[in-house]
C-alpha cells in the first residue's frame, strides 16, 4: 500500500492515483523493448516484425514517464519486455530509477527475463540495488526448450541463473505450463527450484496474440495442476503479497513456495493495482483490455505535467476486469504479450 500523508499526498509529494473502483494503482510495469532474442511459441509468432527503432522511447523519455509514476505513488516498478536485458541502454535506465529507490520513493525495482543475458547483468544489477527477478523457464530439457523458445539455448539460461544466485539475487522462475509439453515436468521444476532455494511460478497461457498453434489444446488450468501437485505433496496455503496477482502455497515437502498466476480461471482483477507502459509510450489499464492513452505524445506536448494529467484521466478509464475465455480461438487481445511485456 502507498503511504499516504496527512495532506493526501504520497512519500513522493503527488496525489496518489485511485481508480473509479477504488483501487490504489502503486505497481508499474515497463515493457522497455519489443524485440527479444527468444520467439517463445505462446508468445511471439516465428516471423515477428518488430517496432522501427524511431518509435521507441528514448532512454530520457523512459526515465520522465517513470519518474511521474514514482511521484504518484508507484512503488513497485517492474522492467520487462520483449526481453529488457536486449535493449543497449537497460543498465542506464536501471540506474537511473535505482535513485528512487535509494531515497526510498520506490520499494522495489525488478525485472523479468529470459536469462539468456543474465550472465552478463547479474552483477551489474545487483549494484543497482535490485534484489529479486523473475526467470522464464519452462522446461529443463534442451531440446524442449530449443523448441519452445525456437532459439534459445537451455545452457546459456541456466549459466545465467547460477550467475545471479551467485550475486545474490532472489530468483523466482516462471513457468508457462502446457498440456503436452511440459505438464509431466511440473514436479521435476518443483523440485530443481526448490533445492536451489528459488520460488516457483506456474503461469496459465493467455490468448495474447496470434501465434501458429491452437492454444486451445496446449491450455492447462492450473486448478488441474493444483490438485494433481495435492495428491504428492502437503500444500499449505500462505498469504505472501508479492504486488504481483499469483496465490501461493508452501510446499510442506520441499519447503519451498509455488505460485500460481490463473487469470483465464480465476479473474484476479478486483485487487489489481497495476498498469503497464509499452517502450512506444502507451499506458495499458489492463493486460486483457484495450484502453490506453498514449503518454509519449502527453509529455512531448505538456511536459511530466502533461503526463500526470493523463494519469488522472488513466484512473477514469482503468476496467473493472478483463473476460479471457479459455473457448476461443480467435486471441482475447490482438496485442502480443512482448508489447506489455506480461
Ligand atoms: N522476455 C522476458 C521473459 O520471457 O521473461 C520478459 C517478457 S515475457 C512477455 C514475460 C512473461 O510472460 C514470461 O514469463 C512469459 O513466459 C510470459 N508469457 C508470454 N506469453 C504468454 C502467454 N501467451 N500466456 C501466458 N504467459 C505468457
Ligand atoms: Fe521473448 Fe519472453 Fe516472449 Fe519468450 S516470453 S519470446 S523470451 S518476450
Amino acid at each position: 500500500m502507498t503511504k499516504i500523508t496527512g495532506n493526501g499526498t504520497n512519500r513522493a509529494g503527488g496525489t496518489p492515483l485511485v481508480d473509479g473502483f477504488g483501487r490504489t494503482v502503486s505497481y508499474l510495469r515497463v515493457s522497455v523493448t519489443d524485440r527479444c532474442d527468444f520467439r517463445c511459441t505462446y508468445c511471439m509468432a516465428e516471423n515477428m516484425v518488430f517496432l522501427p527503432k524511431k518509435d521507441i522511447l528514448s532512454f530520457e523519455e523512459l526515465a520522465s514517464i517513470i519518474d511521474v509514476f514514482v511521484k504518484r505513488g508507484v512503488t513497485k516498478l517492474r522492467l520487462t519486455g520483449g526481453e529488457p536485458l536486449v535493449r543497449k541502454d537497460i543498465m542506464d535506465l536501471i540506474n537511473h530509477t535505482s535513485g528512487h529507490l535509494k531515497n526510498g520513493e520506490l520499494k522495489e525495482l525488478t525485472l523479468t527475463s529470459n536469462g539468456s543475458q543474465l550472465h552478463r547483468f547479474a552483477d551489474q544489477l545487483v549494484a543497482a540495488g535490485m534484489k529479486r527477478i523473475n526467470v522464464s523457464l519452462d522446461t529443463l530439457n534442451a531440446e524442449k526448450f530449443a523448441r519452445v523458445t525456437r532459439r534459445g539455448r537451455l545452457e546459456q539460461v541456466l549459466e545465467g541463473i547460477e550467475a545471479a544466485d551467485r550475486a545474490g539475487l532472489a530468483i523466482k522462475i516462471n513457468m508457462v505450463a502446457m498440456r503436452g509439453f511440459n505438464d509431466e515436468e511440473i514436479v521435476d521444476m518443483l523440485h530443481w527450484t526448490h533445492e536451489r532455494g528459488f520460488d516457483l511460478t506456474l503461469i496459465e497461457e493467455m490468448p495474447m496474440g496470434e501465434v501458429s498453434g491452437d492454444r486451445r489444446e496446449s491450455f492447462l488450468p492450473l486448478r488441474e495442476v493444483r490438485d494433481r501437485l495435492a495428491e504428492r505433496f502437503t500444500l499449505e496455503k500462505i498469504t505472501l503479497n508479492t504486488g504481483g496477482p499469483a496465490r501461493y502455497v508452501r510446499v510442506q515437502e520441499t519447503g519451498g513456495r509455488v505460485g500460481f498466476i490463473t487469470p483465464m480461471s480465476h479473474n484476479f482483477c478486483e485487487s489489481c493495482n497495476r498498469v503497464r507502459l509499452t517502450c512506444t509510450g502507451k499506458l495499458f489499464l489492463c493486460l486483457g483490455q484495450e484502453n490506453q492513452l498514449d503518454l509519449r505524445t502527453a509529455l512531448r506536448a505538456g511536459g511530466t505535467e502533461g503526463v500526470s494529467r493523463e494519469l488522472d484521466r488513466a484512473m477514469i478509464l482503468k476496467p473493472k476486469g478483463h473476460d479471457f475465455d479459455p473457448t476461443r480461438i480467435a486471441p482475447a487481445s490482438v496485442r502480443h504479450m512482448s508489447v506489455t511485456g506480461g
